[in-house]
């Protein structure tokens, strides 16, 4: 109408030009990633690198946490995690993950290198997806690995929507005797409930407390996180540890592991190898 154009015009055409073309990118790059999450040949567009995990002590390589990447790196998985979780294609990306992550812990086992659990990080909307702790028990048996060199990674945003009933699903994988990490501590949902409610194994400390430690208060204030975690047996791994000094400070804190570029940037699995000393067989 006339009022529209006239109203639009006050506004300056830059403006309205402005807003359309962001929603349109927004929505083209959605698409994108969309077409691209409904490929049924995964291994055609995804790859698994593993990053580093060290004592904070003996700075030994004790795990490594899996991260997913495209081959051709054109998106993050900030960018398409976020979409497979709103559309579902999780589910099958999930999936697709895990039986990657056990199919390469069985080859790492072959070549007979010292064996240290791997990280699998969880998305909470993978818990609709009913048969997943059936196909999770399969895949470990095709490929004859234990339950126990895995780690089911989660962040604790999971617990807040009682619709993925998130204590028992996480209970069903520490009876088969995985290891279960609560993610991103110390971001927007923390809360100490889920501490009381399930018995994790590890608690990891989000990049974003690390880069804070940056004064006696904050140090204090880990410190005591830290007592009280181990109090309840649960050990902290610090994540994004970037500098030697962020990392003399979380040792000094009680950290138990440490995850970062300073030690290690994710790598392919045939790097990992050169990274870990062989088992003494
Ligand atoms: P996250 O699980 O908290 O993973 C840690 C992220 O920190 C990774 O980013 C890792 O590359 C990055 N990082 C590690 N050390 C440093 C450091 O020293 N400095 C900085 N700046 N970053 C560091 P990435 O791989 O981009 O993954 C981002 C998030 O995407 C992950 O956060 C996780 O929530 C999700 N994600 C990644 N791979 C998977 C996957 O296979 N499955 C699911 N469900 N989510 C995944
Ligand atoms: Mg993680
Ligand atoms: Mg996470
Ligand atoms: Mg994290």
């Amino acid at each position: 109408s006339e009022m529209a154009m006239y109203e639009a015009k006050k506004l300056g055409k830059n403006q309205v030009v402005y807003f359309n073309s962001t929603m349109n990118e927004h929505l083209k790059l959605h698409t994108e990633i969309d077409e691209i999450l409904k490929v049924q040949d995964k291994e055609n567009i995804f790859t698994m690198v593993y990053q580093p995990i060290v004592n904070a002590v003996t700075k030994k390589i004790v795990s490594f946490e899996a991260l997913i990447r495209m081959k051709d790196r054109k998106y993050s998985p900030m960018e398409f995690i976020g979409i497979a979780e709103t559309t579902g294609e999780i589910q099958a990306l999930g999936r697709w993950i895990t039986e990657e992550v056990i199919k390469q812990i069985s080859l790492w086992n072959m070549q007979g290198i010292s064996a240290v659990p791997i990280a699998i990080n969880f998305s909470c909307k993978q818990m609709l997806d009913h048969g997943y702790l059936s196909f999770f028990e399969n895949t470990l048996d095709k490929y004859g690995v234990l339950p126990t060199q895995v780690v089911i990674e989660i962040t604790e945003s999971v617990f807040m929507d009682i619709r993925y009933n998130g204590v028992n699903f996480i209970n069903e994988f520490k009876k088969m005797g995985v290891i279960v990490a609560l993610d991103d501590f110390g971001t927007g949902y923390s809360s100490l409930i889920y501490l009381t409610n399930i018995n994790f194994d590890k608690v990891k400390l989000d990049r974003s407390f690390i880069q804070k430690l940056i004064d006696d208060k904050s140090v204090k204030v880990l410190s005591g996180i830290i007592h009280m975690l181990h109090s309840i047996d649960v050990s902290v791994v610090a994540e994004g540890v970037e500098d030697e000094i962020q990392s003399r400070t979380l040792l000094s804190c009680g950290c138990d592991e440490l995850q970062g570029y300073y030690f290690g940037r994710p790598l392919g699995p045939n790097h990992v190898l050169s990274f870990v000393e062989p088992s003494s067989k």
